[in-house]
């Protein structure tokens, strides 16, 4: 605030104020800063001090804004990295997704002996399925039977990302149907 400075006392008067010194009675004034007193402006309506201050003032905001701005590039970048490797982690993910098949059952059935059932039943949860059938994600029951053999059941949990790889899967004759047969292979 630019004040009336008196120039024989020093005191600060109001810039409207008109008339002598309320202090020595004088009538002999000049301007001066009411937060820069010391300073004789002379006449001048605006504080140099001021203005220089107001300019510091703003050099230390835009360094600030710089500052700000340095951090903000800083996370963006990190942003772009962290979006860059989920790009990388999805494309893999999909990628594996489309290119192994995930989801999709594979297995093989054979005897113990390691000859393959042909007619096997594979279920998965109740649903007849067979190898390169997709299967659903999260808990199954998966059930291999075949004629003459012992019913197989496998809990599995598939997880996403996983592919269900059974492998082979060897049935037991079983006990009955090989009575029966014997049966007929004796008869
Ligand atoms: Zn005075
Ligand atoms: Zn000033």
């Amino acid at each position: 605030m630019i004040k009336k400075k008196c120039n024989e006392c020093g005191t600060l008067s109001p810039a409207n104020h008109t008339g002598a010194c309320k202090v020595c009675s004088e009538n002999d004034w000049s301007t001066a800063c009411e937060k820069h007193p010391d300073l004789n402006l002379g006449g001048a309506s605006s504080c140099q001090m001021c203005e220089s201050e107001q300019e510091i003032v703003k050099l230390k905001n835009k360094e600030k804004s710089w500052d700000d701005g340095l951090s903000r590039a800083r996370l963006k970048l990190l942003g772009r990295l962290a979006c860059f490797l989920m790009v990388l982690c999805a494309g893999g993910y999909f990628g594996y997704t489309h290119l192994k098949s995930l989801n999709v059952l594979k297995v093989t059935v054979s005897t113990e002996g390691g000859t393959p059932i042909k007619g096997a039943t594979i279920k998965v949860n109740g649903t007849v399925s067979r190898s390169g059938t997709i299967v659903p994600t999260g808990n199954l029951k998966i059930t291999i039977s075949a004629k003459g053999y012992d019913e197989q059941t496998l809990l599995e949990t598939l997880v996403i990302g996983k592919p269900l790889s059974l492998g082979v899967i060897k049935l037991k004759r079983s006990l009955g149907n090989v009575h029966v047969t014997s049966t007929h292979n004796i008869q």
